[in-house]
């Protein structure tokens, strides 16, 4: 099922890694995990470690190999409820599937203004749902969206082409901000490391990483916004409960094979959007409601006060 309806490399993702690719004259394809420590691979449970033994009688050191047992963890039949949820979202209905920030760059644009989109998209998004931030970059693009033209648009412009995406005055000092900032240190591109994209103004590990993705093809690190957080709270894949989404990073990057980073987000985002929503979840709908746990849970509760509605967000 992994690769039935796996996105793996999206059509956008790999021009983008192509793009930067060719730009910096590698090979294509997408590389990874430049700041990730280790790569776990999923039933490994133990790692061989040398301890080195100092011995006292014998004056010298003794190398032991000593096998520690790492504890191993990892989500109860996650794989049938990821296929369950690749089978829910299967026909890709989703709002992020025709308008999540991967489609709102110009894909026939130069490489460095198509990566300017996709980190100007992903700035606009968050508390914004993807129908807004979608209908503000095509205002925006429409104008000719570029460094120089976002440097040049007087804040007020800017305000009413944004408008009404979450917090916009915030973000058009964000955008003025981060514009110059290209405009100064990277000759009008984006950065391509997660800790510079994440040092401009209003950029956060999620939109990071997903920049990461989108623009330059290279994995990083799980996009978790609040669906990709509340989900996998309420299906219990990560090991404690998390309270907020770079925990839930962590906590998904633990287990999670490297080849469904990518994926995750997308799927989850959509699945949040349709059927796993934060109020009143469509358990009942939900192929996984046997799976999980606060399915199981809420249609309990359902049946013991049927006609309540679930407001049960995680
Ligand atoms: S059973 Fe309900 S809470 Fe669990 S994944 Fe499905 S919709 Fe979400």
């Amino acid at each position: 099922m992994a690769g039935r309806i796996s996105r793996s490399i999206s059509n956008q993702a790999y021009l983008a890694s192509k793009r930067s690719n060719e730009e910096a004259g590698k090979g294509a394809g997408i590389s990874s995990l430049p700041e990730t420590k280790s790569i776990k691979e999923p039933g490994r449970s133990k790692r061989k470690h040398v301890k080195i033994v100092h011995d006292d009688s014998a004056h010298s050191c003794t190398a032991i190999a000593t096998e520690e047992k790492k504890e191993k963890w990892e989500p109860e039949n996650w794989q049938e409820v990821l296929d369950n949820i690749r089978e829910m979202r299967k026909d890709r209905t989703a709002p992020v599937d025709t308008m999540g920030c991967e489609k709102c760059g110009d894909e026939t644009a130069e490489p460095k203004v198509y990566r300017f989109h996709t980190l100007v998209s992903l700035m606009l998004s968050s508390q914004t749902k993807d129908t807004v931030t979608h209908a503000a970059m095509q205002k925006l693009r429409a104008q000719g969206l570029t460094v120089p033209k976002l440097l040049a648009m007087d804040p007020d412009t800017l305000g009413k082409l944004i408008y009404p995406v979450g917090f916009w005055k915030r973000k058009v000092e964000y955008l003025k901000k981060t514009a110059q900032i290209l405009k100064d240190q990277y000759d009008e591109d984006i950065p391509n490391t997660v800790e510079s994209l994440q040092s401009l103004p209003g950029v956060g590990p999620k939109m990071a990483h997903l920049c990461m993705d989108i623009a330059w093809g290279k994995l990083s690190g799980i996009g978790v916004d609040t669906h990709v957080h509340r989900i996998s709270n309420r299906l219990k894949w990560v090991k404690k409960p998390t309270n907020n989404p770079e925990a839930t990073r962590k906590g998904l990057e633990f287990w999670l094979s490297v080849d469904l980073w990518s994926e995750i987000n997308w799927l989850l985002v959509g699945f949040g959007q349709e059927i796993c929503t934060p109020v009143s979840p469509k358990c009942s709908q939900c192929l996984n409601k046997s799976l999980c746990p606060f399915g199981r849970s809420s249609l309990r509760s359902q049946k013991k006060s049927p006609g309540v509605p679930l407001n049960l967000d995680s």
